[in-house]
């Protein structure tokens, strides 16, 4: 068992503490916007308080502080920070509030100028936060803590014992020196850098030592790991796929040029990472492409999506893909919708273009109007939605190892988790089997997940049918 899972849900989490034994508890609130990587720096964070004297309460409880972990990379998301911010700041009006992330980088005055907001610190000062706001004392003017953005500056976290999550996300590797047009991650995040290996697998062995079953591997350009340093991707997985006790690796994205026959060929011979590969695309049309300088064009995107199936016929592929970027015409915006009905994914991520500050596509004009992108948007997600019922349908009759997840349905009856491929799974299960990897037949699709029954294990009793 893990020694330290707490009772909250989501993406928050507060922490509690004091700071002698003669005050009061203190209570500290996270809450994390955006993706997997900044969910394991908040747990980052946390452990900064943990190691020293704090300890995990639930969420909705008094803080004293609360912390949010920002994310700007789209319009939508800087949106959601500022109401975030502002949400908080009404429920705890007394609250030192620090605002921290990708928003957080890209833009310190204007996160300092909302209301109520005490500190803003960057990208490279967020490992340290616990200790650079030493008092968390509300001042007049609030506290700016961001440095330049070229950060070469690494800094590890990882997700186990924080906010209740079954799987744990381990950082790996932080920045992208990819520069596509659109993106302003870069400016954010800085340059590409990573952990080193050992510090990778003893971090790995401590995760798994909690009882954590699956790993998920995560960074800004998690294939480019050890580019920087020497270090290389397929070593390191190598590596980790030998700790004792994991059960899955899983990671959590890779760029297509990066996705090499090395990396498929050890995937197809372990029974530990996960057949599951989530790759970018963002546009099938080549043209498109060249525009958003991509490093790759669709064919040699299909020929990676072939090389996973040649390797991993039951591997899930996830598509991450761009509508109406600055000049879209309709004819290269059904380009991409043909090649994305050809291939052979199970799902889709669609993004509707947002244009970005100082980046080369916010300059480009020809701008899509966003009810067209809106549109080509619901097209495409229409198109993933099916894409994945078939293909969940192609496991009917099929039993697949499910990972229960802390993931219930409404009525609390059904559990939901995740096959090794990635296929979202709805079982009747008992809570107790939270954290199991589980024999599931599955016989059926509904609600955007498989449907399935316990398959009967020696000794148990199974579903009447
Ligand atoms: S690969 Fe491109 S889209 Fe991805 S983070 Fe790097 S610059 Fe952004």
């Amino acid at each position: 068992m893990r020694s330290a899972r707490f009772s909250v849900s989501g993406l928050a989490a507060v922490v509690q503490g004091k700071e002698s034994s003669e005050e009061r508890m203190k209570t500290v609130g996270i809450h994390t916007l955006g993706c997997k990587l900044n969910y394991a720096e908040s747990a980052g964070v946390a452990a900064a308080f943990t190691r020293n004297g704090f300890a995990l309460a639930v969420d909705g409880e008094h803080a004293d502080v609360w912390i949010i972990n920002t994310c700007s990379v789209t319009g939508s998301a800087d949106r959601e920070c500022r109401q975030v911010i502002r949400r908080i700041r009404r429920r705890a009006p007394d609250a030192f509030i620090v605002v921290t992330g990708c928003y957080a980088q890209l833009h310190p005055e204007l996160a300092a100028s909302l209301d109520g907001v005490d500190a803003v610190v960057g990208s490279r000062e967020k490992g340290r936060l616990f200790e650079l706001i030493t008092d968390f004392r509300r001042r007049d003017v609030p506290l700016v803590l961001v440095s330049p953005g070229d950060d070469t500056h690494f800094w590890g976290a990882d997700s186990s014992g924080f906010g209740g999550r079954t799987r744990a996300f381990l950082k790996i590797q932080d920045g992208c020196d990819y520069n596509c047009s659109y993106c302003v991650i870069p400016q954010a995040r800085g340059r590409s850098r990573s952990e080193s290996p050992g510090a990778v697998e003893d971090r790995a062995r401590a995760v798994v030592v909690r009882g954590y079953k699956e790993i998920v591997l995560t960074g800004v350009n998690v294939g480019d790991y050890g580019r920087t340093s020497g270090w290389s991707f397929h070593d390191l997985l190598c590596r980790l796929e030998e700790i004792e006790g994991l059960r899955r690796l899983r990671i959590s994205s890779i760029e297509p040029n990066l996705l090499t026959d090395e990396i498929l060929q050890l995937a197809s011979r372990s029974s530990r990472i996960a057949p599951h590969f989530h790759i970018p695309l963002q546009s099938g049309s080549n043209s498109v492409l060249g525009r958003m300088r991509r490093r790759y064009r669709k064919e040699f995107y299909r020929d990676r999506v072939d090389a996973v199936l040649s390797h991993l016929p039951q591997a899930g592929i996830g598509v991450d893909v761009i509508v109406g970027f600055p000049g879209e015409t309709v004819d290269e915006f059904e380009e991409t919708h043909r090649f994305l009905s050809e291939l052979p994914a199970s799902y889709f991520h669609v993004f509707s273009y947002s244009e970005r500050e100082n980046t080369p596509a916010a300059a480009m004009g020809r701008v899509v109007p966003v009810e067209e992108r809106a549109r080509r948007s619901a097209m495409l997600r229409m198109l993933g939605a099916e894409k994945k019922k078939q293909f969940a349908l192609k496991f009917v009759g099929s039993v697949l190892p499910v990972l229960l997840e802390s993931d219930y349905s409404k009525d609390g009856a059904a559990m939901f988790g995740l096959a090794p491929n990635y296929l979202r799974v709805r079982v009747d299960a008992d809570a107790a089997l939270e954290n199991e990897i589980v024999p599931v037949v599955i016989d059926g699709y509904s609600g955007g997940a498989a449907c399935g029954w316990l398959q009967k294990r020696e000794g148990e009793k199974g579903r009447e049918s």
